[in-house]
């Protein structure tokens, strides 16, 4: 194994496996998807430690037990589609593709949907097509989703999402405010929707019309 497979094994232990998730199929994604690829050149000695990392554009690579956790509770199995909102760099997605899901992500900022693009097929991640927009419309082409996660602060649910959500699917946000968030589990069953609300985070805020202004 090479220096970057035993940090990455390091980091699931320490970040993963020990914050209590232990769904087999995320653990075997990101013991296989080279973090190091997706933060900055100038940050790749931190790629592994368990941090949030800044990806440009003031914008950031998620931590990996956020990414785990959220990862985990959509519980979608290989073949179904996980519509993903805020692509980043680019690593969530390769997760969820790496655990054999077919992603959608929508991602607000072209420089970073080029870039994630680029890198997805360079690592040979072709179950996932990336393209820009606001997210909180969703992607009605390829609706339903078994899966929808958003990887940036709500301040409240996006209707389109949760029309393009399959029946017994699961869509996780974080909802609150620009400050602190509480991730969120949406499950549609029998046509109706059941929220539970979990631990606090941060997130990058979520922007557009249904979120929040940008520049
Ligand atoms: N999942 C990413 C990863 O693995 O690197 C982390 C995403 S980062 C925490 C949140 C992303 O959401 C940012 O790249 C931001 O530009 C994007 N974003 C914010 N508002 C959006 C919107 N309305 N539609 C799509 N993307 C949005």
């Amino acid at each position: 194994m090479d220096e970057f497979g035993k940090q990455r094994q390091r980091m699931v232990e320490r970040f993963v496996i020990r914050k209590g998730i232990d769904d087999e199929r995320v653990v075997q994604a990101m013991l296989q998807v080279p973090r190091h690829r997706f933060v900055q050149p100038a940050l790749i000695h931190q790629a592994y430690d368990g941090k949030a990392l800044p990806i440009g554009y003031g914008q950031t690579i998620s931590h990996p037990t956020t990414v785990a956790l959220m990862c985990a509770l959509l519980a979608v199995s290989p073949g179904e589609r996980v519509l993903e909102v805020g692509t980043g760099s680019g690593y969530n997605a390769a997760v969820l593709a790496q655990m054999g899901v077919k992603v959608f992500s929508i991602e607000r900022i072209g420089q970073l949907v080029r870039k994630a693009r680029r890198l997805l097929a360079e690592l040979g991640y072709h179950s996932v097509a990336v393209r820009q927009g606001d997210g909180a419309t969703g992607w009605p082409e390829f609706a339903p989703f078994q899966g929808i996660v958003i990887t940036a602060a709500c301040r409240s649910v996006p209707k389109a999402l949760l029309e393009q959500l399959s029946e017994e699917g699961r869509m996780i946000l974080p909802l609150g405010t620009t400050s602190r968030q509480k991730l969120t589990l949406i499950q549609r069953t029998g046509g109706e929707f059941f929220a539970r609300q979990m631990g606090e985070h941060r997130f990058v805020p979520l922007i557009g019309k249904q979120g929040w202004p940008g520049e």
